[in-house]
């Protein structure tokens, strides 16, 4: 099922992607759809995170 929003955005997302989300050692592990944006956002950001609500944001569980 493909949702009709970016978790972002209200673009239309083109993958579901594995983000994990962080602040601190606190970790989140989760499965969210992105537009073409915020997906090349996170993977600019790489493992320094891409920020938004004061948390951090990556691509990948690892
Ligand atoms: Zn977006």
């Amino acid at each position: 099922m493909v949702r009709q929003r970016c978790a972002f955005c209200t673009e239309h997302p083109i993958e579901e992607a594995a983000v994990l989300r962080w602040i601190g050692e606190d970790r989140e592990r989760l499965t969210l759809w992105l537009c073409d944006r915020h997906l090349r956002r996170m993977q600019r950001a790489g493992r320094d995170g891409w920020e938004h609500k004061g948390k951090l944001h990556k691509i990948g569980w690892w």
